[in-house]
């Protein structure tokens, strides 16, 4: 049999790498840095976890098949259908109405908010749901924006909900991300849940190698056939800030949005009000933000205190805030993925050697996703079994 070699410990090698143990082969995985899991980070410290930017999982992507069978999402909880829209320091609740309701119609006594937009979402909602995730991405060739606005929106709820909350999607404020990707992220809100995992979104890829035989693990070991400095493509980037908080600042299991045009801060969260582990007993954590920028021209950071003042002006209340931690990601999101939903087919022309064959599990994704990424993993590993027949 050819030897298999991975490159690459995200959540796409790690995919690789569980299958083939799955199916006894005999494979090697070796990734660059010193740990695990590559985007999906998470940072403990004093009984917080503190994940590297604000991420979650949705739990209708149809990728994660291959994780609800192995039970690692069977404890994932999630956050509330919906978000606090943040203006003038008063919040109000824009949830799902056929998932909130009644709550749901709070959000019609918003000034921005008005009945046809919320027929719009439902319409939205409706159209999205009879379509498969993969003709999402053979619709309209258009900018989100652009999309929303033929959708019929009205520019005050775009600015005051689509844009703060697919903002920090995207991690990108004028919405040109193709609306492929809008229409895959909406569709797999209206079907799923936000979903958070124990004790951080590292533990999903902590899951997985734990069930992977270590003889095959190589940390700091690196793919150096390739010229990695060559192959990372541009990425954006994103920054939030941890505090401790003693309760959950009303905020509950939903995220908060600035829906304000001004400020810096992108969204509040409280993690720990959705899933244990993320704060110690009697404490919450507070995940602030904020706007991106890109990882060529960074906004300076914040300093802790005008973060915590620009939270009290968001909120309308002073809190008590310690902060714990800021966490800059550079490289969050490649900017150009071509945006479909699958590879078409892996090439492994440039990966094949006289006495096996490899995958770069490192960029190169059909769209920014844990979705693509799982994918790919699994096509690498069908194009394996599919070789196993002809070795090379
Ligand atoms: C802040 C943030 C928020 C996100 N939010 C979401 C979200 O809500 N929903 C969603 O679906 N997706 C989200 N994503 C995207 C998602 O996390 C990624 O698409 C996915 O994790 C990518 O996995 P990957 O394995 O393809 O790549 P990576 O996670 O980048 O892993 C690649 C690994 O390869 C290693 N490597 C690189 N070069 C070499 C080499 N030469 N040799 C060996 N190893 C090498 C790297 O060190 C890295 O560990 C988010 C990402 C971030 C950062």
């Amino acid at each position: 049999m050819p030897k298999i070699q991975i490159f690459g410990g995200g959540i796409a090698g790690l995919t690789a790498a569980l299958l083939l143990e799955k199916q006894q082969q005999d494979y090697q995985l070796f990734e660059r840095q010193s740990h695990w899991g590559g985007k999906l980070q998470t940072t403990l410290r004093d009984g917080f976890a503190l994940d590297h930017g604000f991420q979650v999982i949705q739990s209708a992507y149809p990728a994660l098949s291959v994780f609800h069978r192995q039970g690692y999402l069977d404890d994932s909880r999630a956050f509330g259908a919906g978000a606090w829209l943040l203006v003038n320091g008063k919040k109000t609740l824009l949830a799902d109405p056929l998932r909130e309701f009644p709550r749901g119609l709070a959000a019609l006594g918003h000034p921005s908010i008005k009945l046809t937009d919320m027929w719009q979402v439902i319409q939205l909602r409706n159209a999205l749901l009879n379509q498969t995730p993969q003709s999402l991405f053979s619709m309209e060739k258009t900018t989100t924006m652009d999309y929303l606005q033929q959708r019929g929106f009205s520019s005050a709820f775009i600015e005051a909900f689509f844009r703060p909350f697919f903002t920090g999607i995207f991690l990108e404020e004028t919405l040109d991300t193709p609306s492929a990707m809008f229409r895959f992220v909406f569709w797999a809100l209206a079907k799923g849940k936000a979903c958070l995992l124990p004790g951080g979104i590292q533990t999903l890829p902590n899951r997985i190698v734990a069930d992977l035989n270590p003889t095959r693990l190589h940390l700091s070991a690196q793919q150096t056939a390739v010229d990695t400095n060559n192959t990372v493509s541009p990425h954006r980037s994103t920054q939030v800030h941890y505090f401790s908080v003693d309760t959950d600042l009303g905020l509950g299991k939903f995220i908060a949005l600035n829906a304000e045009k001004h400020g810096e801060i992108n969204l509040l969260a409280v993690p720990s009000a959705v899933q244990v582990g993320y704060a110690p007993k009697n404490k919450h954590l507070l995940c602030v933000s904020m706007k991106p920028g890109s990882s060529n021209s960074l906004k300076p950071a914040m300093d802790s205190k005008a973060v915590h003042h620009a939270v009290e002006q968001l909120l309308g209340v002073n809190i008590d805030a310690q902060w714990i931690d800021s966490i800059q990601v550079n490289e969050a999101l490649p900017t150009d993925a071509p945006y479909v939903y699958q590879t078409e087919k892996l090439d492994f022309s440039q990966n094949e050697t006289v006495d096996g064959v490899s995958f770069n599990a490192f960029g190169g994704l059909a769209n920014p996703s844990l979705n693509a990424a799982i994918l790919s993993g699994e096509q690498f590993v069908a194009a394996v079994n599919s070789r196993q027949t002809t070795p090379i």
